[in-house]
């Protein structure tokens, strides 16, 4: 017997590879396939299965199992909730004077669909209790209508910064401007303003919500000025660090807090709630503070 070597040892090796990779695929598809069992209605387990695979690219055993249980776990929710046709996708609702959301489905297999919800936009699921009801009633006779040319994929990566705007399908956003809320919210209202027709029920859900954040954003902005001149009005100012956080919080619309316990962060949020109000509160300054160093106490963040 003559032992392979070189190029001929890589393409065995890369074969093997590809075969075992297959093989556990298949077995992690015949698991979640059992499990999902009696539990999707008129929709067939093993393509609910197949779902969850395409939407947990990379992810191991662990994490499909749970991003099933997860959708499962939508299914049975889906129980409570009437659907009704409608042009272009379904309505679905709890009762008749609940909120109704727009699910909308553009392919069975491979599944792929859209909704509204607040659920649907961060669960990275690409399955919502809506569009499950929808599968669920209906299997594989639900209507499927046609795609938008623009969409955007529910499916988060699992690294990187996750910003949603990034995954938008169908047109080329090389930069969504994350650090530049006016670029940002000019490249937003160009989307949502777009005759377009129809947009994707969560495309239209994020860029609605962004651009009310973002005009908050700006507002506060406008207003950073007018605070700096008055905070100089104050008998008793601001340290350093609790003037940074305030400024930082006019100029994203959000911030987490973390200075240390008694340096000041009620003060601070006060002050930021005041001028926000336009009020002259801020100015009076009553409220006790005990002096201390500055160093090494601000640990203030901006989230988006
Ligand atoms: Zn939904």
């Amino acid at each position: 017997m003559i032992a392979k070597t070189g190029p001929a040892q890589d393409a065995e090796k890369r074969h093997e590879a590809a075969e075992r990779e297959e093989t556990e695929l298949r077995e992690t598809l015949a698991t979640l396939t059992a499990l999902a069992e009696e539990r999707t209605g008129a929709f067939p387990a093993d393509a609910l299965a197949r779902h969850v695979v395409a939407a947990t690219p990379d992810g191991d055993f662990n994490l499909r199992r749970a991003a099933l249980e997860a959708t499962l776990r939508r299914f049975a929710a889906a129980e409570e909730l009437r659907v009704a046709p409608r042009r272009g996708g379904y309505l679905a609702r709890r009762g008749r004077t609940a909120r109704p959301y727009a699910p909308v489905l553009w392919s069975l297999e491979p599944l792929k669909g859209s909704c509204d919800c607040r659920d649907f936009l961060r669960n990275s699921l690409g399955l919502c209790k809506h569009l499950a009801a929808v599968l669920a009633r209906l299997g594989t006779r639900a209507k499927v209508s046609k795609a938008p040319t623009v969409l955007w994929d529910p499916v988060r990566p699992l690294d990187g910064p996750g910003d949603w705007l990034e995954r938008v399908l169908g047109t080329r956003i090389r930069n969504a401007h994350a650090q530049d809320p006016a670029r940002r919210f000019v490249l937003v209202t160009r989307f949502l303003r777009a005759p377009r027709t129809p947009l994707d029920p969560a495309l239209r859900a994020l860029l609605s919500r962004e651009a009310g954040l973002l005009a908050h954003r700006l507002a506060l902005r406008k207003f950073l000025p007018s605070l700096l001149r008055s905070l100089k009005s104050m008998k008793r100012g601001l340290y350093p660090y609790q003037r940074e956080g305030v400024e930082r919080f006019l100029a994203t619309g959000a911030l987490l807090l973390g200075d240390d316990m008694g340096l000041g962060k009620t003060r601070s949020t006060s002050t930021t709630s005041s001028r926000r109000r336009g009020s002259r509160a801020g100015s009076r300054d009553s409220s006790p503070t005990r002096r201390r160093s500055s160093r090494g106490s601000s640990t203030a963040r901006a989230t988006r």
